[in-house]
């Protein structure tokens, strides 16, 4: 009687440990682990579209289609190291956040600042990044190096080496945050910004118009549109980006290549490229949201320029602005399944920006790993500071893509 009751003890005792481990994983909201790719630009070195280098390898017709961009470079600062730098920072910070003393931290700065956030579940944050250090820092002089960096896939010893697109989707990240620094030749254009594409009915919109510039000009982008130099007017730069989009030919009918061809993932087809663009998740991502027009893309991009810019002001007292966002065919927010911020953190050719980009590194990985944290709880504030640049608050429900970020690996 007495071992049956023994027996009866454990079996009891071994289902309820049982149903406790059930109850804890049904209870694990599928987005508790949050996966981020920070992709600092740039990397490789210097090279001219042609067979033996450049970026965009386009297989049918073996050759590259476009020059590798080096990115900027002015006095002390060279982007493509400062951006990598950078990214180790906001690495190290977000992989803070997992643990009770960063959180904690994380929390109390808030506070003092009056904010709060929406809920007090914590985060799991796993951080990759999309390249090495760059290959100047490195030092490394092999050939074909820029293998490493290229946007897009390239051959490498009869294989097809995986470029950052690639592996950015083979991560399978909920965010990515690309990370760059402008190189406008002017002393007055200071500020950070956002860059983003739009969804396919803008680019469809602006070819069904595009022999009615008056049209286009009336467009809620056309103010926005990402003009480079002064070969077209504003509209021709619309043109040009939703003709290199549709077709990867640009106005002057120079071929950049069918991008979606050029990475490895599931919607190398173009039917099955076309579907995913015109899905549902694509609208939420890149078209509507909290910012009226950008998605989810935008409002995250913009929302960490925010949580940036205000914890700049309130802490270093440093005014530090946001300009427009910028739209265009931008390969980073539309080839893979995150929802991507696309970053211009400054200047270099201003120097009130670079002695901001330069003096407060910390600060701004710092403040782009809280500003990811409050993205995804919310966050609300008590008493408005109108004159400051205030983040929306708003949070990034990503159940809403269900399985969405998991779907681009082929
Ligand atoms: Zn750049």
């Amino acid at each position: 009687m007495f071992k049956k009751f023994i027996k009866l003890l454990i079996a009891l005792f071994v289902f309820s440990i049982i149903i406790f481990f059930f109850s804890k994983l049904t209870n694990i909201s599928v987005h508790d682990e949050i996966i981020i790719c920070i992709d600092p630009g740039h990397g490789g070195l210097p090279e001219y579209g042609n067979k033996d280098g450049g970026d965009n390898w386009y297989e049918p017709k073996k050759t590259f289609l476009n020059y590798y961009n080096y990115g900027g470079i002015f006095e002390n600062i060279k982007e493509h190291e400062y951006v990598y730098e950078l990214a180790i920072l906001i690495k190290k910070y977000v992989e803070d956040l997992n643990t009770i003393t960063g959180y904690e931290e994380m929390r109390d700065f808030l506070k003092k600042h009056n904010i709060f956030l929406n809920s007090e579940k914590k985060k799991n944050f796993k951080v990759f990044l999309s390249r090495d250090n760059s290959a100047e820092v490195l030092n490394l002089t092999e050939k074909n190096v820029n293998r490493f960096y290229r946007t897009f896939d390239s051959p490498h010893k009869d294989k097809i080496f995986k470029g950052k697109l690639s592996r950015i989707n083979s991560i399978k990240p909920h965010f990515t945050l690309s990370l760059h620094l402008n190189f406008v030749e002017s002393e007055d254009y200071r500020g950070m910004l956002s860059f983003f594409a739009p969804s396919i009915e803008t680019f469809d919109y602006i070819i069904k118009n595009k022999e009615n510039r008056d049209i286009l000009i009336e467009n809620e982008f056309y103010s926005k549109w990402n003009v480079r130099s002064r070969s077209y007017a504003v509209e021709g730069f619309m043109i040009n980006d939703a003709n290199t989009y549709f077709t990867g030919l640009k106005n002057d009918g120079r071929f950049i290549g069918r991008r979606n061809e050029m990475l490895t993932w599931k919607y190398d087809e173009e039917k099955l490229f076309k579907d995913r663009e015109e899905s549902i998740n694509e609208k939420m991502r890149r078209s509507g949201g909290y910012e009226g027009l950008g998605g989810d893309n935008l409002y995250f991009s913009n929302e960490i320029l925010r949580y940036v810019s205000y914890f700049l002001n309130v802490e270093q007292n440093i005014d530090y602005n946001i300009l427009e966002e910028r739209a265009s065919d931008f390969s980073v927010c539309i080839f893979n399944n995150s929802i991507t911020a696309a970053l211009e953190l400054g200047n270099i050719y201003s120097t009130h920006d670079r002695k901001i980009l330069l003096e407060n590194k910390e600060n701004i990985a710092k403040y782009i790993a809280y500003g990811i944290f409050c993205v995804n709880t919310g966050i609300h504030k008590i008493e408005e500071e109108s004159e400051k640049i205030m983040p929306y608050g708003k949070r990034i429900d990503l159940e809403k893509y269900g399985d969405y970020f998991k779907e681009s690996v082929k």
